[in-house]
């Protein structure tokens, strides 16, 4: 097969990876396209296993592809190949606010972003089926029929060998669904049918892993592979457990470990519940005694105890990640996070004891009933863990998922968050390293998270026309007053 020249930068990417497999090309081409840049798709599990998957089947190449900054054309990272080349795309869409970045890059890699001007488009350049999934679809996937011609609600482990079945017999974005309309988790927008119910694989299917792992990923040189999958702590808040990933369901450690590659130097533990898991201090032996450095997600702080902390720190971590979700006993108690002072202290003391360097912690502001007393709750438990060890405070600003007991609680006007960010900030200056995210971008956020495939029609307007916060505001705001958003 003849390769087209391959974009600037794409051969040194990929002589640094280290790959378990060789690069697969075959009669039908798949693009696995990330709307991120190449450092954060190599650090999505999501995205490598389903590499790893479809570059076993017999007869399939598959591709990848990431966004860049800049405006200039995206190619296939391993051939230098537009987006037009291959059967389909796949975009993996991990939260609302990717949907314009999603349409970057169909754009750039030569696709018409928008799926009702793609099935006019007989008889010009034969374009690929665009299927979309990802964490997004769990929660809402209508804005996504904007962009897709086909959707896998879900987890797409087993779907997508039902796509390459029907891709094979050739299936494309106009000659409908086929057979896959029948199929649980898939939904085709232009048949006007509902969304289905989301894909859950069965605890046999798991755990996902990767089989590249690189030292430009942000993941640097990882391996990586899920502890578990799901959380069964149902925090009021949380799409994860409700219909992100719904129930846990574990891995047991026999299995993970065998999994593990012997080149592979440094492990990436991944799960939403990793301190949950049962056999996660003889998963740590095992590995340290491996001579293997690990990464891992964010613990619970009812979860720490010393001989863990004495564990991660052999194996090489250096910051302890805690989720507090809260900034009061109160408002943890209302979101049932379920995580009291006197642990998150003590977790600190126990980690600085074990030689960890930093606490890094998750806080959501805007929580329904949240007040300044909270705040400075959050201020003075802040400042006594920032005596323990230098803290690093992430904040996101509260955005109610459908699906979860919060989804209609509202959300604290913007310029109300932006205050109580402000407040904090003070409140922490020259004390504490405050890591807020963007208020006015939550809003947004929540508005396409409840949104219809209206919604989603007018975040391609505004991204179409290169506009910016105001200018999705007030598109939003007209939708909603239309009754597109409820
Ligand atoms: S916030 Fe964390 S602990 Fe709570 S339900 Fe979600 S994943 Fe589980």
């Amino acid at each position: 097969m003849k390769r087209p020249r391959a974009e600037p930068g794409s051969e040194q990417l990929l002589s640094r990876e280290t790959r378990l497999e060789p690069i697969s090309f075959g009669r039908w081409r798949l693009l696995l396209a990330y709307p991120a840049p190449y450092r954060v798709g190599m650090s999505s599990l999501g995205m490598l296993t389903l590499h790893r998957l479809i570059s076993r089947r017999p007869g399939w190449g598959v591709e990848r592809a990431f966004l860049r900054t800049g405006k200039d054309p995206l190619a296939s990272l391993e051939t230098g190949a537009s987006g037009l080349a291959f059967d389909a795309i796949g975009i993996s869409v991990a939260h609302e606010l990717q949907l314009g970045a999603a349409a970057s890059l169909l754009q750039r890699l030569g696709v018409e972003p928008r799926r009702t001007r793609r099935s006019t488009s007989r008889g010009r350049e034969r374009s690929p089926l665009v299927v979309l999934g990802g964490p997004m679809t769990s929660i809402n996937p209508r804005p996504l029929a904007a962009l897709a011609d086909l959707v896998i609600v879900g987890e797409a482990e087993d779907a997508m060998g039902k796509l390459c079945d029907e891709l094979e017999q050739g299936l494309d974005h106009e000659t409908g669904p086929g057979t896959l309309a029948d199929e649980p988790g898939f939904w085709w927008p232009a048949a006007g049918a509902p969304p289905p119910s989301p894909l859950r694989v069965g605890r046999d299917r798991l755990p996902a892993h990767s089989a590249i792992w690189t030292p430009d990923a942000e993941l640097r040189s990882m391996f990586l592979v899920e502890l578990g999958r799901g959380c069964d702590r149902a925090c009021a808040f949380c799409s994860t457990s409700r219909v992100a990933a719904g129930r846990c369901r574990l891995v047991e450690a026999d299995r993970l470990l065998s999994l593990v590659p012997q080149g592979a130097a440094r492990v990436g533990l991944v799960g939403a519940a990793v301190s949950d898991h049962p056999q996660l201090q003889g998963i740590l032996e095992a590995l340290v005694e491996g001579g293997r450095e690990v990464g891992i997600s964010s613990i619970r702080a009812d979860r720490v105890n010393r001989s863990l902390l004495d564990l991660l720190t052999r194996a090489g971590l250096r910051t302890l990640t805690l989720g507090v979700d809260g900034a009061s006993a109160r408002l943890r108690s209302l979101v049932r996070k379920g995580v009291t002072q006197d642990q998150l202290v003590r977790a600190a003391r126990l980690a600085a004891r074990a030689g960890l360097r930093r606490l890094k912690l998750y806080q959501l502001v805007g929580l329904p009933e949240e007040e300044d007393r909270d705040l400075d709750e959050l201020l003075r438990l802040t400042l006594e863990l920032g005596k323990i060890l230098p803290v690093t405070l992430a904040i996101s600003p509260f955005v109610p998922k459908p699906g979860t007991p919060l989804a209609d609680s509202g959300q604290a006007p913007v310029k109300e968050v932006e205050r109580r960010l402000r407040y904090i900030r003070r409140g922490l200056r020259g004390q504490v390293r405050v890591q807020p995210s963007s208020a006015r971008w939550a809003w947004v956020e929540a508005q396409i998270a409840r949104g219809d495939e209206a919604v989603g029609e007018v975040v391609l307007d505004v991204w179409e026309q290169g506009g910016g916060y105001s200018h999705m505001k007030a598109a939003l705001a007209r939708t909603r007053a239309k009754g597109k958003v409820p």
